[in-house]
């Protein structure tokens, strides 16, 4: 239960870009609490890239960064966004603690999470990230459900911000009454609201879950780390 509430809701952005200006606007308006996973590495030029329909996605540059995550929670994905599947345990182990400290630095605050860079996982990764104090990670296995976790440093988010069947769950989540507490945790990148033109799809949820008294409303960690019976 969160402050007595036995439904919690929270989301888990990724990449730095942009457009979480408009997407923590939109959180704020509603009262949400987001954490955003951010690569320390690439907020430069390095970072920005083309889509395939031709955009560029430009990565938050260091500066009034603080500012403009106010108020949510930042966490580690890595300094420069590799895949990490097969990398050397040094390597890996200096891409969360580079980006731990950077962040931590930047933010002055102590970092708890992350999220696996292209969701990718493995025992051994796990292990890693949990020898750098990390204590919650996020895969890209979605539980399309309510289910609890097995371990947080492989935790599931219920689902992508475009998974066809989103609204089911909303709804399913609204209507949940039973005993054991339950959260709704969306991911996503902010980025891609504006290359599938569906910025609406983010207000709407919001909107439809906002203001409820049995909903707590937490960064990943107050709903992860902090969930109490
Ligand atoms: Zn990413």
């Amino acid at each position: 239960m969160w402050n007595g509430k036995k439904k919690a809701l929270t989301f888990s952005y990724d990449d730095g870009n942009f457009q979480d200006i408009k997407l923590i606007d939109i959180f704020n308006k509603y009262g949400m609490k987001a954490t955003f996973n951010l690569n320390s590495g690439l907020m430069n030029d390095k970072g920005d890239w083309v889509t395939t329909q031709g955009r560029t996605v430009r990565r938050l540059r260091t500066d009034n960064i603080a500012e403009i995550y106010k108020g949510h929670e930042v966490a580690v994905h890595c300094a420069t966004h590799p895949h990490i599947i097969d990398m050397p345990e040094e390597e890996l182990r200096r891409e969360i603690l580079d980006d731990k400290a950077a962040l931590e630095k930047l933010f002055d605050c102590k970092i708890n999470g992350m999220a696996y860079p292209y969701g990718e996982v493995s025992p051994e990764i796990m292990r890693i990230t949990g020898e750098c104090g990390i204590k919650f990670s996020r895969t890209c296995w979605d539980l399309h459900g309510f289910q609890p976790q097995t371990d947080l440093l492989m935790f599931r988010a219920t689902c992508h911000h475009n998974y066809e069947k989103l609204w089911e769950l909303v709804d399913e989540f609204l209507a949940y009454d039973g005993d054991e507490p339950i959260y709704f945790c969306l991911w996503g990148h902010s980025y891609e609201f504006d290359i599938h033109e569906n910025w609406q799809l983010i207000e709407e949820f919001c909107r439809k879950l906002s203001d409820s008294n049995d909903i707590f409303y937490g960064t990943n960690s107050e709903v992860l780390l902090e969930q109490q019976l």
